[in-house]
C-alpha cells in the first residue's frame, strides 16, 4: 500500500485498527493472562481517556505542573551559518523534568489513578524512563517499582538517586546480561503477578497494543503545540519535520500534528559507530519484520531471532526495534527513516551548545544533525526539529570521552 492524501483526513482515528494493528503491524502477541490485563487498559483507555474530566485534568496538569506549552525557538544563528534554511526547535527540553517523556508518563499515571490502581511498574535502562515515572507517580501519590539491570544501577548512578528520592523502588535484576532486556522480562513478569493493583507503564510507542497508540496519543501534545506555535510565528507550515527514533514516541508526538499536511518527515536513528551489526540501533533502516516484547515490527535481529545486541552513543536510542507505527509509515512512504552518526551527534551537541545557548541532550543531537544537513540539501524552506530532552544528563559523559571542542 502507498499512501495517498486521503489516507490522512482523521489519520489518528483510523489507526490503529481495533486490535491495534497499523497495517501489518503492531498488535499485541502476549499470554492468554496478560492479554486480559492489555483488555482492562484498552477498554479504560477508551471510556476513561475520552471522559471530559480526564482531558480536562490531564490539560490542567499539562499547563500547572509540566509548564506546557514548550516554546518553539528560531535558530539565527545555526540557520545563518548553513544558508538560508531557518531552522526551528521545538523545546521539549523545557518540560518538567527536562524531556518529552513525562508527556506519556503523566497520562499513563493518571489512566492509573481513574482505574483505581495503586501502583505503577516499569523497567528502565538508561534510568530516564524510570526518573519520568517516578516523577509521576509522587505527583498522583502512587506506589512506583522500577526494574533495573545491576549494570545499567552501576552505570546510572544519578538517575538512580533520583528514582529514590523521588520515592521509587529501584529494584535491581542480576539475570543474563543484567541490562534492560532482562528488566523488561522481570517488569512484565512482575506485572503478571500484580495487574489487579498495578499497572504497567511503557516508556515508547512499543509493546503489545494498546500501549503504543497510548503512548502516542499523550505525546501528540506536541504536534499539536507545535503546529500551531509554527504557524503562528511563520505565517506557515514548515517544509520540513524531523526527529530522532529510538522507540519513537517523541517522534511520533511530533509527527502527529503533522502527517495530514504537505510537509515532509524524517525520522532519524542512531548509525552509531558504523552499519555493522553490533555498532548501532537503526532498525528501522537495516532490520527485518519479527515479533518481539509483544508486538510486530521491524526489528534488529540475530541468527536465532532473538533482539540483537545494539549501540549508541545516545543511550535513549539502543532498542533493537521501532514503534509498529514507524515501520508502518515508512512502509507507505509518509515518512522518511535515514541515519546520523556518533561523530555528527557529537559536532551538533556542540554546535547547538554554542551558536543558541541549548545544550541539547545527545537523544536530541541526532535530530539537530540531521536537520543542519537537511538544510544543506533544500537550500531554501524552513526545518522544524524536535529537542526531545535536555543536555545535562550527558556532559559528564561527554567531556570525559570527546573533551571540550
Ligand atoms: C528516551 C529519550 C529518547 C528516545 O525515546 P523515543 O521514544 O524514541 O522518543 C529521545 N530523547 C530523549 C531526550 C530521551 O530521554
Amino acid at each position: 500500500m502507498k499512501y495517498n492524501e486521503f489516507e490522512f483526513d482523521n489519520y489518528m482515528k483510523k489507526y490503529p485498527d481495533e486490535n491495534g494493528f497499523y497495517g501489518r503491524f503492531g498488535g499485541s502477541y502476549v499470554t492468554p493472562e496478560l492479554q486480559n490485563a492489555m483488555n482492562e487498559i484498552t477498554q479504560a483507555y477508551f471510556t476513561i481517556c475520552k471522559s471530559s474530566k480526564f482531558i480536562s485534568e490531564l490539560r490542567r496538569i499539562r499547563k500547572d505542573f509540566q509548564g506546557r506549552p514548550t516554546p518553539i525557538s528560531h535558530l539565527e544563528r545555526l540557520s545563518a551559518k548553513y544558508g538560508n534554511v531557518q531552522l526551528y526547535v521545538k523545546r521539549e527540553d523545557l518540560n518538567h523534568s527536562g524531556a518529552h517523556k513525562l508527556n506519556h508518563c503523566m497520562g499513563e499515571a493518571l489512566l492509573a489513578k481513574y482505574m483505581g490502581k495503586k501502583k505503577v511498574i516499569a523497567e528502565t535502562g538508561a534510568g530516564q524512563h524510570g526518573v519520568a515515572l517516578a516523577t509521576a507517580a509522587a505527583y498522583f501519590g502512587l506506589e512506583c517499582d522500577i526494574y533495573m539491570g545491576a549494570v545499567d544501577i552501576k552505570k546510572q548512578a544519578p538517575n538512580v538517586a533520583r528514582m529514590k528520592i523521588l520515592g521509587a523502588r529501584v529494584i535491581e535484576v542480576t539475570e543474563g546480561l543484567q541490562t534492560l532486556k532482562e528488566a523488561v522480562d522481570a517488569a512484565f513478569a512482575a506485572y503478571c503477578r500484580e495487574y489487579k493493583d498495578a499497572i504497567y507503564c511503557i516508556g515508547s510507542v512499543l509493546g503489545p497494543h494498546p500501549f503504543p497508540m497510548m503512548v502516542r496519543d499523550f505525546q501528540s501534545v506536541v504536534g499539536i503545540e507545535a503546529r500551531e506555535q509554527f504557524v503562528n510565528m511563520t505565517g506557515e507550515l514548515p517544509d520540513a519535520v524531523v526527529a530522532c527514533v529510538g522507540g519513537g514516541s517523541n517522534a511520533m508526538g511530533i509527527f502527529s500534528g503533522f502527517l495530514n499536511d504537505p510537509v515532509e518527515i524524517y525520522g532519524v536513528e542512531p548509525l552509531g559507530k558504523g552499519p555493522k551489526l553490533g555498532d548501532h540501533a537503526a532498525s528501522l533502516k537495516y532490520g527485518t519484520e519479527g515479533i518481539m516484547h509483544g508486538f510486530n515490527s521491524i526489528m534488529l535481529m540475530d541468527e536465532n531471532g532473538e533482539p540483537a545486541p545494539v549501540y549508541s552513543v545516545a543511550s535513549g536510542l539502543d532498542y533493537p526495534s521501532s514503534g509498529p507505527e514507524h515501520a508502518f509509515l515508512q512502509s507507505i512512504g509518509r515518512v522518511k527513516y535515514d541515519v546520523i552518526n556518533d561523530e555528527e551527534t557529537i559536532d551538533a551537541f556542540f554546535e547547538l551548545s554554542r551558536l543558541e545557548g541549548i545544550i541539547p541532550a545527545i537523544e536530541s543531537s541526532h535530530a539537530v544533525a540531521y536537520g543542519i544537513k537537511l538544510a544543506q540539501k533544500m537550500g531554501k524552506g524552513s526545518v522544524l526539529m524536535c529537542l526531545s530532552g535536555r543536555g545535562d544528563k550527558d556532559m559528564d559523559y561527554i567531556i570525559e570521552n570527546y573533551g571540550i571542542r
